[in-house]
C-alpha cells in the first residue's frame, strides 16, 4: 500500500499577499531536508503539503520526523493514498487502519470531499464507509461525541487518503522568512532554546560560541558543536563561528575593576558578534539570557550590554523560569547534551561578587582606559573558524 506524508499549513495560512512565499520557502525547506533519506516528491495543493515517496527505498520514518519538525506546519499525519473510487478507499482504509480499529471499541468515520467531481458527497461517503468498516469489525460501536479512534477520509485532486489522527506540527514559520540572525550559543541548557524558538518565528540562524583555551577545552566546543547539530533538524543547515577569545578575555580581566568583569566581557563579546553578524549578513543577535538568572542579566547589566552595539538583541527567555526553559530542552532533544560537563568562557574568571546593578557611566570609564581591546576584538572576530552543520550529519558528541 502506497504511504504519504500530508502536512497542514499552520499561521502561514493568514498571509495574504505573502503566502505563496511562504509556501515555497517551505517547500524548498522539505525538500532540502529529505534529500538524505531517500528520493521524495514534495508539493501542494489547498494549504496541504504532500510528501510522496518514489520508491520502496525512502525512508518513511525518518521523513515523518524531520516534517514533524520543520516550522510552519501546523499538523502532520502519514496517510494510504487510495484510488478515488469507494470501493478503493474501503480496502485502503481496512488495510491501514484495520489492526488499529481491532484494537478500539468505538470509531467514527470523518470524510472530506475536496474534490467535487467525485459522486458521492461527504455524510454518504462517511456513512457508507462507517458501515463497511463495521461489517469488517462487527465488535466495532460509533461514537460520535467521543470515540476511540476517527478514520479520515479525504478525497482531493491527487487520490483519495485515508489516515488517523494528526498529529501537532512544529508551529511557527517556515525557517528564513523573517530574516536572518546569529546567536550565540554557549554550551549551557538556554542558548539552544533560544536558537529554537526564534527559528520558530522564521529566521534563519548561524551560531556564534566564544572559546578560550586553554581555559575551556577542545571538548567543551565539540559540545556545542553537538549543539548546533541538534538544531540543524529545526533551524536547518547552519554554520558555527567559533571566536578564539582568550586574549581579549585576558586583556579585560587583567585591565578593569572585577566587579565590573562580566558586564564588560559581554559587551565585549557582543561587538565581536556584530562584528561577524555584518560579515555574514544577520540583522539581529539571539541569546539565552533570561531576567534576574545571573548577575549578568539584571535590568540594569542588560540594560548595558544592550549599548554595546547597534544589532537588535532578541531575548526569547527572558520572562521564562528555568523550569519553563528545561521543559522545552528536553522536548527539542538538546537537554541530555547540555547537562554534560563542559567550561565556558562566561564562568572563568568571574568575580566573587559581581556588580548587579552597574551603570553605563561606569562601564563606559573602564572601557576607555582599555585602549588595547578594540584591536584585540577585531582580531579574534577575523580569526573565528567557521564550522559547517548540516542536516542529516551525525552529533559529533555521540561518537565519542
Ligand atoms: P546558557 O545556559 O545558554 O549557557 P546561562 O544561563 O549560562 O545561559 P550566561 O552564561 O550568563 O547564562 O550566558 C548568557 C547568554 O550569553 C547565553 O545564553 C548565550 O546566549 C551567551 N553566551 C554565554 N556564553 C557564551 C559563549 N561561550 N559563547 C557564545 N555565547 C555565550
Ligand atoms: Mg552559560
Amino acid at each position: 500500500m502506497k504511504e504519504i506524508i500530508l502536512a497542514f499549513q499552520g499561521e502561514m495560512a493568514l498571509k495574504g499577499l505573502n503566502r505563496a512565499t511562504f509556501e515555497s520557502t517551505l517547500m524548498k525547506t522539505l525538500r532540502r531536508r529529505l534529500e538524505h533519506l531517500g528520493e521524495f516528491k514534495v508539493y501542494k495543493a489547498q494549504s496541504t503539503m504532500y510528501v510522496e515517496p518514489l520508491d520502496e527505498f525512502a525512508d518513511m520514518d525518518g521523513a515523518y520526523d524531520k516534517v514533524c519538525k520543520t516550522f510552519g506546519l501546523a499538523s502532520v499525519c502519514r496517510a494510504a493514498v487510495s484510488e478515488k473510487s469507494f470501493e478503493a478507499i474501503c480496502n485502503a482504509a481496512e488495510e491501514y487502519l484495520g489492526s488499529a480499529l481491532r484494537a478500539s471499541r468505538t470509531f467514527k468515520v470523518e470524510a472530506r470531499r475536496a474534490d467535487k467531481t467525485f459522486p458521492m458527497k461527504s455524510p454518504e461517503i462517511a456513512r457508507e464507509l462507517g458501515a463497511f468498516l463495521l461489517s469488517k469489525h462487527p465488535h466495532l460501536r460509533v461514537d460520535v461525541k467521543n470515540p476511540q479512534i476517527i478514520v479520515y477520509v479525504e478525497v482531493r485532486d491527487f487520490g483519495a487518503y485515508i489516515h488517523g489522527p494528526k498529529e501537532p506540527g512544529a508551529g511557527g514559520l517556515p525557517v528564513s522568512t523573517s530574516g536572518r540572525a546569529i546567536t550565540m550559543l554557549s554550551g549551557g541548557i538556554d542558548s539552544p532554546v533560544a536558537a529554537w524558538m526564534m527559528a520558530k518565528r522564521g529566521l534563519s540562524l548561524h551560531h556564534i560560541h566564544f572559546a578560550s583555551p586553554p581555559y575551556t577545552s577542545e571538548r567543551a566546543k565539540l559540545k556545542v558543536q553537538s549543539l548546533g547539530q541538534l538544531l540543524c533538524d529545526y533551524t536547518g543547515n547552519t554554520n558555527l563561528y567559533v571566536v578564539p577569545y582568550t586574549e581579549p578575555q585576558v586583556y579585560i580581566r587583567d585591565n578593569a575593576p572585577d566587579v565590573l568583569f562580566t558586564v564588560l566581557m559581554r559587551r565585549s563579546m557582543l561587538r565581536i558578534t556584530k562584528m561577524v553578524a555584518d560579515r555574514i549578513g544577520c540583522d539581529g543577535i539571539v541569546t539565552g539570557e533570561s531576567l534576574a538568572q545571573v548577575a549578568s542579566q539584571t535590568l540594569k547589566a542588560l540594560a548595558c550590554t544592550d549599548q554595546a552595539q547597534s544589532l537588535p538583541i532578541l531575548r526569547p527567555l527572558l520572562g521564562m523560569d528555568k523550569t519553563e526553559i528545561v521543559d522545552i530542552a528536553r522536548r527539542i532533544g538538546t537537554f541530555e547534551t547540555s547537562i554534560m560537563p563542559y567550561e565556558d568562557c562566561c564562568t572563568i574568571f568571574t568575580p566573587p561578587h559581581p556588580k548587579t546593578r552597574p551603570t553605563l557611566e561606569e562601564i563606559l570609564a573602564a572601557e576607555e582606559k582599555m585602549t588595547g581591546l578594540a584591536e584585540l576584538e577585531a582580531k579574534a572576530a577575523e580569526e573565528a573558524e567557521k564550522i559547517h552543520l548540516r542536516v542529516g550529519d551525525i552529533p559529533p558528541l555521540a561518537a565519542i
